[in-house]
């Protein structure tokens, strides 16, 4: 895969000077985070961590992803207002895993309520892997479909930018002129727009939900900024200021301090750790209110594990998708294998498999943002520990994808430049907005390239492991 940049990988002169090029580049570019010592504020900031040079994804894999996207978010929604698959599907696992009985309590709550809400927006990110098999050609895997607080949208707008001028610097300039322009953060305010402009009120705002460490901010200001640019008004929020000065009005209306929110856009909400008992309660008066939120509560419940796991079972999608032959067998022709850890025969059975041979497999339980899920012998340990126990409902299994290792040089601050073994994740970004029955948008947004060292099975660039990258079509 490397075979485009061999000659650069050998010439350690060359990659040191475009390396300085580079990390210059991606600061002019805004390519940035806050830093670890001061995730709050702005005065001392750095470049997100990326990599020197593209990596190559096979093109006809990068064009069946965008192909399929319209199709994962047709599917996203479809699952969102199904109650009884969503019910049937989570029923053992709420059981065993709190977080997620938790937010299913919420779901349930607001449904018997009745809806409020008639304007649905969904922001997503489908991740996949390219899974070299036996038979010689790579194959487009989905790892996941996350549909909560989907991110780098707005930085990976700024990091072609950069490569195309590594290249340039490289001498490549060929190569260079191939980079595709890329521009989520573009498509998800749009998105969001439209999502404001149907809920019909000039006076209210769009209200990020963020979290309390804010390193990420200005992968989220690119996305706001074009919201200001429409002469939308944002403001940040976290769960806290919900409880302190949230309401709503007879008609379910949410101001926040007087100030009246069309659309919640959740950046935050998705792991167990940020909820109190407070932010629990701030989370149901945004689901219980009239605004749009980005994801509604069954929107992120159709993201969890446990839903993918149960949407590869023959038959499911038939059921979710009627009408779309063509749609179902794009979308299942991206499924790795997937297996219920269910009580039962079907578990006992592939729970066996995965302790004899743990390497093929991967664990995952009901949590987002890296660094839960499983892998080899650690796998085996856990899974021989809770296999007779009802606990092991609360994860599934998952067959491991092995991509194609390439040579790249991964650009972290404070981090010595060598070369490292990478594989590499390619995220579409998805974007729908539905107006009562009615989809009147549904686009996929762009893309995100992530790369990581070999050596870590899991996690993100936020979780410090992966880093941005700019797919070189090959
Ligand atoms: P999270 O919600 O924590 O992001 P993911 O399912 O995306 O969970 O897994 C986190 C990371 O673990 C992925 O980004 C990928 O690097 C790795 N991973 C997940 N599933 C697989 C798999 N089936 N095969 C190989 N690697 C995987
Ligand atoms: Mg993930």
């Amino acid at each position: 895969m490397a075979a485009a940049w061999q000659d650069v990988v050998r010439d350690a002169a060359a990659v040191r000077e475009a390396a300085a090029v580079a990390v210059d580049a991606a600061l002019l570019a805004g390519v940035l985070m806050r830093t670890g010592e001061q995730p709050n504020a702005s005065d001392v900031v750095n470049y997100a961590p990326f990599t020197l040079l593209p990596s190559a994804v096979p093109r006809a894999l990068f064009e069946q992803a965008y192909a399929v996207q319209q199709d994962f978010n047709l599917l996203v929604d479809a699952v969102s207002q199904n109650k009884e698959f969503l019910e049937q599907t989570l029923a053992s696992t709420i059981k065993v895993d709190d977080f997620t009985a938790r937010l299913f309590t919420i779901y349930k709550q607001v449904l018997e309520e009745g809806l409020a809400q008639t304007v649905f927006l969904g922001i997503n990110r489908s991740d996949y892997m390219f899974d070299c098999g036996l038979q010689g050609a790579a194959a487009l895997r989905q790892i996941e479909i996350n549909t909560i607080a989907a991110s780098f949208g707005g930085l990976t707008s700024r990091t072609a930018d950069v490569h195309r001028l590594v290249l340039n610097v490289l001498g490549k300039s060929e190569e260079a002129s191939q980079l595709l322009p890329n521009n989520p953060a573009k498509g998800l305010a749009l998105g969001i727009a439209k999502a404001w402009e149907l809920y019909g009120s000039q006076r209210a705002v769009v209200m990020f939900l963020v979290e309390d460490v804010q390193r990420n901010i200005f992968d989220q200001r690119c996305v706001e900024n074009e919201l200001w640019n429409r002469n939308i008004r944002v403001v940040r929020k976290r769960f806290r200021d919900v409880f302190e000065q949230g309401s709503l009005d007879a008609s379910r209306r949410l101001y926040m301090d007087g100030q009246e929110v069309a659309v919640v856009y959740y950046r935050e909400g998705y792991v167990p750790q940020v909820y109190d008992e407070q932010n629990w309660e701030a989370r149901l008066l945004l689901e219980r209110s009239r605004a749009v939120k980005c994801p509604d509560i069954a929107t992120q419940l159709a993201g969890t594990k446990k839903v993918q796991q149960e949407l590869s079972r023959p038959g499911t999608l038939e059921k979710l998708l009627p009408g779309h032959p063509e749609a179902i067998a794009r979308i299942r022709a991206t499924f790795a294998g997937l297996y219920s850890l269910d009580e039962g025969e079907e578990g006992d059975r592939i729970a066996a498999t995965a302790i004899a041979d743990p390497d093929r497999f991967v664990l995952k339980p009901q949590r987002e943002g890296g660094g839960n899920n499983l892998y080899g012998e650690e796998l085996r340990e856990v899974l021989e520990k809770i296999k007779d126990s009802p606990e092991r409902t609360s994860y599934i299994l998952m067959d491991k994808i092995k991509p194609q290792p390439a040579l790249n040089y991964l650009l972290r601050a404070h981090s010595p430049l060598q070369v490292s073994k990478c594989i590499s994740e390619l995220g579409i970004f998805g974007v729908y907005v539905r107006q009562g029955r009615e989809l009147v948008l549904n686009q996929a947004a762009g893309h995100l390239l992530r790369t990581k060292a070999i050596e870590h099975a899991d996690g993100g660039v936020a979780a410090g492991v992966a880093v941005l990258d700019t797919p070189f079509l090959v």
